[in-house]
């Protein structure tokens, strides 16, 4: 898989950048400085563009990785199905592409939200008028694990690109040496964990020259699979992977992985099952930097926003200009927090709202002598169709709805991919 990314790079000039660079230790600037440039930060732009009064706002967008895997089908990136080029985008090249957008590749390791700064790991400082923070989740297991370093994650992209690769050399290392079928352990039976294990699976019967299929076990610790799913959905998920081979420890907890096996607790029981290689699809955490941002937290550790998606909706303390979205967020809201899906298109919805509140306020003069004008809020979308690849086989599901349609399914998610691509296309 591609996707090398290079080092931080130098600032680029104030033209080039938009921005008011000027020596390295000064603090650059620009009208909208967003945090994560994955699906709510990269959207945010587009949303700012696609209105005219967002087209001469100078943007800056910083993330660690030039480049993104495309996440809704990363099963099919990891097996080979799907060409690494063709499935991802280079997300520093699309906003460069922008006169007056700027791409800066740097780990943030500090954000003051009063003064709506950020300084990256190489010294680099940077501002906004407004500050979105859009860091996303991470794709890793609890620390109640013992040894989870052995555990395979395959949600950042150059998380993809170790995961892409140790794959091959096992599949294609077993086949060239003659040796018996490797066994993949995937741990978590939500959506991420049933798709990567149908796509593994589904090796058995197509599969890149020179590798050998796996045996596929999935191990999830509820007594059914895709909690949060209709249960006839579960059912039908659980006889397509069957049907394909994988097996299933339902009611088991992973509670050790050393190299070459890990350990379950199945009931009363405990013991070793052999597995060389093993991932984990079982559930997201907040972004390691969030934990340590001075903003208003749910209990979770997510970032805890209003409707507006502004970290402090009300107005005291007025820090009307910081926003965060996406993965990394839950809104709080009438009841309390609402059950948002994390999802893409949720990124996609709350960056379209951001965008359009950026641009209410920003039609105001900076300190709001006349009061912060009333924004627009997110609206709750509880559930939305989910395309559901189970390798050979796969669903569409709404609700309680299903269809079965798996050469369909499978066409019109690259489709979608090809499209969400190309929004951010500039030539
Ligand atoms: C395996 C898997 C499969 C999925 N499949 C689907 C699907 O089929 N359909 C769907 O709708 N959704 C799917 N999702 C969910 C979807 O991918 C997320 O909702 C979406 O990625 C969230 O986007 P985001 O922009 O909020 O954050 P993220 O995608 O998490 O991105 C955050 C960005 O911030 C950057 N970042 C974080 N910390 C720092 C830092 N300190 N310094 C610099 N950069 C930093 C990261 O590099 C990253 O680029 C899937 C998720 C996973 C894990």
């Amino acid at each position: 898989m591609s996707s090398v990314d290079e080092p931080e790079t130098a600032p680029r000039g104030p033209e080039a950048a938009g921005s008011s660079t000027t020596a390295a230790c000064e603090v650059e600037s620009s009208d909208v400085l967003i945090l994560g440039a994955s699906f709510t930060g990269l959207e945010l732009l587009y949303q700012l563009r696609r209105r005219p009064a967002g087209r001469g706002l100078r943007v800056t967008l910083i993330d660690r990785h030039r480049q993104h895997g495309y996440l809704p089908l990363v099963h099919e990136r990891l097996c080979g199905r799907l060409e690494p080029g063709e499935s991802e985008i280079h997300t520093a090249a699309e906003v460069d592409a922008d006169a007056d957008a700027s791409f800066v590749q740097g780990e943030i390791v500090a954000v003051d939200p009063v003064a709506k700064e950020v300084e990256l790991a190489c010294g680099r400082r940077l501002r906004g008028r407004f500050l979105v923070v859009a860091l996303g989740s991470a794709l890793e297991p609890p620390p109640a694990i013992d040894g989870r370093e052995h555990l395979l994650r395959y949600k950042l992209a150059d998380e993809q690109v170790v995961a892409a690769q140790r794959l091959a050399e096992l599949l294609g290392g077993a086949a060239a040496e003659g040796a018996l079928a490797p066994t993949i352990v995937v741990v978590g039976g939500g959506i991420s964990g049933v798709e990567l294990a149908g796509e593994l699976a589904h090796l058995a019967k197509v599969r890149p020259s020179g590798w050998i299929a796996p045996k596929v076990i999935l191990v999830h610790g509820g007594a059914r699979l895709m909690p949060g799913f209709a249960a006839r959905v579960a059912k039908r998920t659980r006889r397509y992977l069957e049907s394909q081979g994988v097996e299933l420890r339902l009611g088991a907890r992973l509670i050790a992985a050393e190299a070459g096996r890990v350990r379950l607790r199945e009931g009363e029981g405990e013991a070793w099952v052999s597995s060389d290689m093993t991932f984990w699809s079982g559930g997201i955490r907040p972004a390691p930097l969030i934990a340590g941002l001075d903003l208003p937290r749910t209990d979770g550790g997510w970032l805890a926003v209003g409707p507006t998606l502004q970290c402090y909706p009300t107005p005291t303390p007025s820090q009307p200009d910081v926003f965060a979205g996406g993965d990394a967020v839950r809104v709080i809201g009438g009841e309390g927090e609402w059950p948002t899906m994390q999802r893409a298109i949720e990124c996609l919805w709350q960056a379209s709202v951001i965008a359009q509140n950026i641009l209410t306020l920003a039609a105001e003069p900076p300190d709001y002598p006349s009061g912060v004008p009333p924004l627009m809020p997110h609206r709750l979308r509880p559930d939305f169709f989910h395309g559901v690849s189970l390798g050979g086989r796969s669903l569409v599901v709404y609700g309680r709805a299903m269809v079965d349609v798996a050469g369909v399914n499978t066409w019109f998610r690259r489709f979608l991919m090809r499209s969400y691509f190309a929004r951010y296309r500039h030539d």
